[in-house]
């Protein structure tokens, strides 16, 4: 057979489309769930090498994207049908062994498993290693549809056992150091100047958190970190990702993930306490209102990698300049119709509709800031105590959290603009 690339389409070329298009129907939620893949045209589908892979490949993400949608994109654990597609070191190594999966979820629900794939090759590295590359475009309602969600770089190899999943991040080990300090096991660039000393004050400061908030936690987690985000990306097989991108500003990133209890640091360094607040405050229960969280991890930790003192210096000026901001109102933002007197228009809880409170000067999270002063206030009220009990009211939406100030600072809604105003101009 004529193996050029650009011959026509082979004959048995009919046998894989029908492999390609496949429709699912989950009784569950009564969704039909469609996954499209489509291979690149100029691709020699006729290597029996190519639909080996292809199809080991396809049917791992079809029924990823099965589980995936299920758990509502927030897959926590990796169902065990789908370790068999892993090598053994990857489930050793890790609780759930796709980590381009686990980084995806640092940014909340992962859809690109259900989003139109566009396969873009398979190479042969050598040493019975092949690697995937693959396109994303999201199918997902909205004004972001049809543009790419992801690109990714996938490892597979063929061994004695059939073909097998390794990840990225393995395959870049080589460029990384692996350093295990306390309960820590940080993953850095050889090229980075890491500090003994600095990590030792992470320490330091998170067993000053647990003793505060009386925390057991003592699960292991895992700490990338690298000079930039998409740097970790890259590292996770992650050649684009919708949100790399999204902002011009230049600034510290982090995220974290409960799956694996890892945690991603682009210029924060090995002090970063912010995310590993969230993973240590994993263990309770709070209701389904994140921001106090954001608080929490802002005020005792830092925000765009600067501490609270000095995220605070901007945002008090902020404040003093935008009397018009109501706190007692929202903390997150106007309703366009307030500003033109029609409150009557007012419908609390739909965040949607409103404009976030921003400083443009800034590169802060006014609603993280704003969060961090509540907590700063209860701090200095009662100490850790307060803040917990603050914590552990159950709010589900700002409505509620309004109610819970009440309850625990016993400050009325109606006074807390005024109380947020007087605190930080009293003390900073
Ligand atoms: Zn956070």
């Amino acid at each position: 057979m004529n193996s050029t690339i650009y011959a026509a389409r082979p004959h048995n070329f009919n046998n894989i489309l029908i492999a390609i298009s496949f429709i699912f129907y989950l009784n569950t939620t009564q969704a039909q769930i469609e996954r499209n893949v489509e291979i690149f045209p100029f691709i020699d589908t006729a290597h029996s090498q190519f639909k080996e892979i292809f199809i080991f490949w396809k049917s791992y993400m079809d029924e990823l994207n099965l589980e995936n949608l299920r758990n509502g994109a927030q897959l926590n654990k990796m169902p065990e049908p789908l370790k068999k597609y892993w090598a053994e070191s990857e489930t050793n190594a890790y609780d759930f062994p796709d980590l381009a999966y686990t980084y995806l979820r640092s940014k909340g629900g992962v859809w690109y498993t259900n989003d139109n794939e566009y396969l873009l090759g398979v190479t042969n590295r050598g040493n019975n290693l092949f690697q995937i590359k693959t396109l994303f475009n999201t199918t997902r309602e909205g004004p972001f549809k049809g543009f790419p969600s992801v690109m990714l770089t996938i490892y597979v190899r063929k061994t004695s056992n059939g073909l097998q999943l390794e990840n990225a991040f393995t395959h870049n080990m080589s460029s990384l150091i692996k350093d295990t300090a306390n309960n820590i096991t940080y993953y850095y660039p050889k090229d980075y100047a890491f500090a003994d000393s600095i990590s030792i004050l992470l320490n330091q400061r998170i067993e000053q958190f647990k003793k505060g908030f009386n925390i057991e936690n003592t699960k292991p987690i895992i700490y990338v970190l690298s000079n930039r985000l998409t740097a970790i990306s890259q590292l996770f097989g992650i050649d684009y990702n919708y949100f790399d991108y999204a902002s011009i500003a230049n600034t510290i990133q982090g995220g974290y993930t409960l799956v694996n209890n890892m945690i991603f640091i682009g210029g924060g360094g090995e002090n970063y306490l912010h995310e590993i607040i969230h993973l240590l405050l994993s263990d309770y229960e709070r209701g389904s209102y994140s921001f106090f969280e954001e608080g929490i991890a802002t005020y005792f930790g830092e925000h765009v990698g600067r501490t609270y003192d000095e995220n605070m210096f901007h945002f008090k000026s902020f404040l003093v300049q935008n009397e018009w901001i109501d706190l007692s109102q929202s903390f997150y933002g106007y309703f366009n119709d307030t500003l033109n007197n029609r409150s009557d228009t007012l419908q609390p809880n739909i965040q949607a509709d409103r404009v976030p409170f921003r400083d443009f000067d800034s590169n802060y999270n006014f609603q993280y800031m704003v969060h961090a002063a509540l907590c700063d206030i209860a701090f200095n009220y009662c100490g850790y105590e307060i803040v917990k009990e603050l914590y552990l009211c159950k709010a589900d939406n700002e409505e509620d959290f309004y109610k819970c100030i009440e309850e625990v600072l016993e400050i009325k809604r109606a006074d807390l603009n005024d109380s947020i105003r007087d605190f930080v101009n009293r003390n900073y």
